[in-house]
């Protein structure tokens, strides 16, 4: 048997405290919309709590006003999910619902309805936002946003707050039934007390899962920044060198040829000079968007610096990487530049390597920045093979 009236009372010493806790997180800095809500929403589900757990002491509170508190709380704890996964429309549906229900609650209240009656009412709609909340965090992956798909939508954290947000549901519904059959809710019962234990570990579960889901979003948006080339979006030097050395391991073990390309824009310095910085800066966009799609999925290039890239071919002998190269040379010499003034096109000269069974990155590399270096001397707009010789230099 669970005391329930002393339940509630650390059911809100707990949420308020967890609320505090988020305060001191985001203190300062620029904590996800989500989380902000989501602290006041543990506020005030703290605070209604309390009033709960006081109204018995003589408490003189307007009838079903902590109910309301509850239905506020859980409402914002719905549209704290909301902004996290990044959907737009949910105030439409979310906002009717919460001031229709928190107004029935107030107006049975006004009209005498028992604190039984408001009781139940108040766990059906709360049943209901939990269910909305568990819907979200395990919903199909057919339904995620782009930001889920990120994150794998379901993932483990996810689907452990999701089932929690089910059990909670399962049990407020099951005690607000025990309300319309008679079993006093707020009052003791199996189904009552079960509540209460879903409540508690709902306090701790979402109350630490939610916290963790943000840190997660928030190491992985730092994750892609460190990966990144802010202006192309291709991976930087660091994350292209990192994949191109994996890659180079696992075509040793399998005993796979691995080509290296390094590529760059010829006469840049003249478009930059000719066009300006922004146009140059497109130039480079333009080129990005040119090379991803001749490449193929497994495929990867990186912006190594300036105008200058490299593209690693896992399973591709010289023979194909050499007709690679040829394709995007001249997928490139047929992109035009729009600027504000007339269009214009640019040319890429190409060194092509395919990796020696024992050799290591930096030597390919080398090997294909000189064969790079020979088609800017015979003229640019050029493919260039690797000189063997070089491997051993
Ligand atoms: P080559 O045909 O021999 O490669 O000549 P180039 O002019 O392309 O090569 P060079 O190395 O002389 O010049 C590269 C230029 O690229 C110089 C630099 O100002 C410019 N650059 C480097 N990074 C950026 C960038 O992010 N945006 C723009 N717009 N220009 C850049
Ligand atoms: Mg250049
Ligand atoms: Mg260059």
């Amino acid at each position: 048997m669970i005391d329930t009236h002393t339940f509630l009372l650390a059911l809100g010493i707990g949420n308020v405290a967890f609320a505090v806790l988020m305060a001191g997180y985001t203190w300062g800095g620029k904590p996800n919309p989500g989380l902000r809500l989501w602290m006041w929403a543990r506020i005030g589900m703290g605070l209604s709590q309390l009033l709960g757990w006081m109204r018995p002491q003589g408490l003189a509170l307007p009838p079903g006003i902590e109910g309301v508190g509850w239905i506020l709380a859980v409402s914002a704890e719905v549209a704290a999910y909301c902004l996290f996964f990044g959907f737009t429309r949910w105030g439409r549906l979310l906002l009717p619902i919460t001031a229709l229900s928190s107004a029935v609650v107030l107006a049975a209240g006004t009209m005498g309805a028992s604190h039984g009656q408001l009781s139940t009412l108040v766990a059906g709609v709360v049943a209901l936002f939990a269910a909305v909340m568990a819907w979200i965090l395990l919903r199909p992956r057919r339904f995620s946003t782009r930001f889920a798909a990120g994150l794998r939508s379901a993932s483990p954290l996810q689907l452990i707050i999701g089932v929690n947000d089910a059990l909670f549901a399962l049990a407020v519904a099951w005690s607000a039934l025990g309300g319309i059959t008679g079993d006093a809710p707020f009052g003791q019962g199996a189904s009552h007390e079960f509540a209460y234990l879903m409540g508690y570990l709902l306090m701790i579960v979402n109350g630490f899962g939610f916290l963790l889901l943000c840190k997660q979003k928030d190491d992985a948006e730092m994750a892609r920044l460190a990966t990144t080339d802010f202006l192309t979006g291709l991976p930087n030097r660091h994350a292209f060198l990192e994949r191109a050395e994996q890659a180079r391991l696992a075509a040793q073990r399998q005993r796979r040829p691995l080509a290296l390309l390094m590529i760059d824009i010829d006469h840049f310095k003249q478009l930059n000079d000719r066009w300006g910085h922004a146009s140059g800066d497109e130039a480079l966009v333009v080129f990005a968007r040119t090379a991803r799609a001749v490449l193929r999925e497994h495929e990867t290039i990186g912006r190594l610096g300036g105008e200058e890239f490299a593209l690693m071919m896992p399973g591709t002998g010289l023979e194909g990487a050499v007709q690679a190269a040829q394709r995007l040379r001249l997928a490139v010499r047929e992109a035009t530049v729009i600027t504000s003034g007339p269009s214009y096109t640019m040319t890429v000269s190409i060194g092509v390597v395919v990796l020696d069974p024992n050799e290591d990155l930096s030597a390919a590399l080398a090997r294909a920045d000189h064969a790079l270096y020979a088609a800017k001397r015979d003229g640019r707009d050029r493919v260039e093979i690797g000189q063997p010789e070089l491997r051993r230099a």
